[in-house]
């Protein structure tokens, strides 16, 4: 038997405007007609809640801040709706006290349906009604379409701990993770440098996937998790949430020290997949977010963490450059380098350059960690000397992902008196100096395969422009900050159910409830009005800026008004 939820009746009011929201994301995200076939039994007792009702019901308890994914949370948010909010949500027969098993009945069913594996034809395409399109939907549904003004998103995961009691000790769980994600060489350290016996963690079975399951949580996965401000790096039992979020294009650069970025946009999530620690990163985000452009939300460029870019280029990279999504990433170490190239060119650091690039430029030094800006600068100075010498994509990719390259000297990024003709560029153009017995600088254009430049990206890597990019990354940082305290508190206890398909339903509405709330503060913060609600927000009373005094208009005023003084001083 399940321990039964308190049940105390009373729940907190809800406006009129919570269920306008609630009910219109519900409703946009068109789930309730799709599933509905597959939810609602053709025979039985009728129901005393509708799915569109237990929805929007759901959707209510997540635009509130600091919500918790609990059930019996949602039963309160229906006991507190007055009996003609409840009619027109459809539930019938209320009864405070049967409220709660209801909802579960309702609300296990609907997960089962989400893992059936049921697909139907939507647009002449299969769609597959699963967790990953409910949540997708409903997260998508909650950004109004005035909000997504960018085609660019950042992209990074959050540890989600389960809910389920682990029985050992944390640091002896072993590390099965999928693919190429490697061990972290300072857990071991740590787990030898503490002291007392440990227990070892007991393993409670072998999922399906050939992976240890440690919780009652069957899908629940071992992972490894960075450090926060509230904790070191290690280990945990659980899930990792990726999350897309909308940010600004790079409209524009050299490619070397200067980018100018789009409009400041709101930092809503686009995308979400909710996948058991450890599982292969590439798997758990290229499909979702290229499902997302076939979805019709712009989608060019793609800003990964540090994470991502460990993974091998067939699971992402290329995943993602054959839909027309580029990436934008850090290499590490072990990617960084020169790398055999078999045309007339080199290739380091992901990026093909002159084969007369000076050697003291091909090795270079990263700043360290947490450097200064000035200090970065210094570093970047050589990356963005030696980005002059890129090769200029001059043509493709074509259907096979082919790309043909051109010289720097013939495109005119760098000019050398070797070669006359390059000279005939202007003087802004860095003058190089190539080694003796250089007769040309290159042998015409060259072609190059996407197996060849599994690391290209479009800026150059570590260059000042490239660190400018980079910096789009710091939206879904703040979107994580928000999902792990700012607006709720994903940590554990946040969801009381186990598995991947009921705490991703839960999710959703989180999810959804937490773009509610960013696209409010955005429209607050650039005094937007919302054009289907003129009443959204209070507007912040934004103290006016200090007039300037001396203008040109005052000086014309001036003259208008009053005849000149003497002296030529203001008179009032
Ligand atoms: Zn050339």
């Amino acid at each position: 038997m399940r321990p039964r939820a308190p049940q105390d009746g009373e729940g907190r009011p809800t406006t009129a405007h919570e269920i306008q929201i609630a009910s219109g994301i519900v409703d946009r995200s068109g789930v309730v007609s799709m599933l509905s076939p597959f939810v609602d039994a053709p025979v039985g007792r009728p129901r005393t809640c509708t799915l569109r009702g237990l929805l929007i019901a759901f959707q209510i308890n997540a635009l509130r801040r600091h919500h918790e994914a609990h059930l019996v949370e949602v039963a309160r948010t229906v006991n507190g709706l007055t009996d003609n909010q409840r009619e027109t949500l459809g539930f019938t027969h209320h009864d405070p006290g049967q409220t709660y098993d209801r909802l579960e009945r309702l609300y296990v069913k609907l997960c089962a349906v989400l893992e059936d594996g049921h697909a139907i034809e939507d647009d002449g395409d299969l769609q597959a009604l699963d967790v990953t399109w409910f949540s997708n939907a409903l997260v998508r549904a909650s950004i109004p379409p005035d909000m997504l003004t960018s085609s660019s998103v950042a992209v990074d995961g959050t540890d989600v701990e389960t809910w389920g009691a682990l029985h050992g000790d944390v640091v002896s769980i072993e590390f099965d993770a999928e693919g190429e994600e490697a061990d972290d060489p300072t857990d071991e350290l740590r787990s030898r440098r503490s002291k007392g016996p440990k227990t070892k963690a007991k393993v409670l079975g072998v999922g399906p996937d050939g992976r240890n399951i440690y919780t009652a949580d069957a899908d629940a996965r071992a992972g490894h998790r960075s450090a926060t401000n509230s904790r070191p790096a290690g280990k945990y039992v659980g899930y990792e949430c990726h999350l897309a979020v909308q940010t600004r294009d790079v409209i524009w650069t050299n490619y070397i020290d200067q980018v100018s970025l789009s409009n400041e946009v709101a930092g809503v999530v686009t995308s979400l997949s909710f996948v058991p620690a450890g599982t292969h990163r590439g798997r758990a985000v290229a499909d979702v977010l290229i499902d997302a452009k076939r979805s019709g939300i712009a989608l060019d460029d793609v800003v990964v963490d540090p994470g991502y870019s460990l993974l091998t280029a067939s699971t992402m990279h290329d995943k993602l450059a054959a839909a027309g999504i580029h990436q934008t990433f850090q290499l590490t170490k072990t990617q960084r380098g020169t790398r055999p190239f078999s045309g007339v060119a080199l290739l380091i650091d992901g990026q093909l350059y002159s084969s007369l690039l000076p050697p003291e430029l091909h090795d270079l030094p990263m700043p360290p960690r947490g450097a200064t800006e000035a200090v970065k600068v210094e570093y970047e100075a050589k990356f963005n000397q030696r980005a002059c010498w890129r090769l200029s994509r001059h043509q493709g990719p074509d259907g096979d992902g082919a790309t043909r390259w051109r010289c720097p000297f013939c495109k005119g990024f760098v000019r050398s008196r070797r070669f006359p003709k390059s000279m005939r560029r202007g003087s802004a153009v860095p003058m190089v100096s190539v080694p003796e017995g250089a007769e040309r600088c290159c042998s015409g254009i060259i072609t190059a395969m996407p197996a060849e430049l599994p690391l290209w990206q479009k800026i150059p890597f570590g260059t000042t422009a490239w660190r400018l990019s980079m910096g789009r990354r710091q939206l879904v940082e703040s979107a994580n900050a928000a999902l792990k305290g700012g607006f709720v508190d994903l940590g554990r206890g946040f969801f009381r159910v186990f598995g991947v398909t009921k705490m991703t339903v839960f999710l959703a509405f989180s999810v959804a409830g937490f773009n509610v709330d960013r696209v409010r503060s955005f429209r607050a913060k650039h005094r937007l009005q919302d054009p289907h609600d003129p009443v959204d927000y209070p507007l912040v009373a934004v103290p006016r800026a200090k007039r300037r005094k001396g203008t040109w208009a005052d000086l014309v005023d001036q003259r208008a008004q009053a005849p000149p003084t003497p002296h030529g001083t203001r008179s009032k």
